[in-house]
């Protein structure tokens, strides 16, 4: 836990968040800034602030993000039309909450390459 972390106190529940899913280790929740109809992000508990903080001891974790975004992306028919789970690592690719999440996006066409 980080004090002056916004997802370490979402995780801790000090901060409200329109939850979704959660177990121990990971939480998910809708983005109050939605890019798409769905935009969920799924965060692990333990607080690492980039994708390159990531070691061995986080793979399980890691996982079952992409297990538990099939299942989120089931509930909502994006299994039929498409998403994308993305992460977005340091400010230059346009991260502005650092500890580490999961967009989980769909439910309109999407282009690529992203901006
Ligand atoms: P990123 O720019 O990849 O770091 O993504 C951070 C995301 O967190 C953005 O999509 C924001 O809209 C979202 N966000 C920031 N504060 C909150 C909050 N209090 N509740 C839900 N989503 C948030
Ligand atoms: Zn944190």
């Amino acid at each position: 836990m980080n004090n002056d972390c916004l997802f370490c106190e979402i995780s801790a529940g000090s901060i409200p968040s329109d939850k979704v899913y959660e177990s121990d280790t990971l939480f998910a929740f809708n983005d109050i800034n939605p890019q798409a109809p769905t935009h969920i992000l799924i965060v692990p508990r333990a607080h690492h602030a980039t994708l390159l903080d990531v070691e061995e001891t986080d793979h399980e974790v890691m996982g079952s993000i992409i297990t538990v975004g099939n299942q989120l992306a089931k509930e909502r028919g994006l299994d039929k039309s498409g998403y994308r789970l993305v992460v977005n690592c340091g400010e230059g690719a346009g991260q502005s909450v650092f500890h580490i999440h999961f967009h989980l996006l769909g439910g309109r066409p999407m282009q690529w390459p992203p901006g």
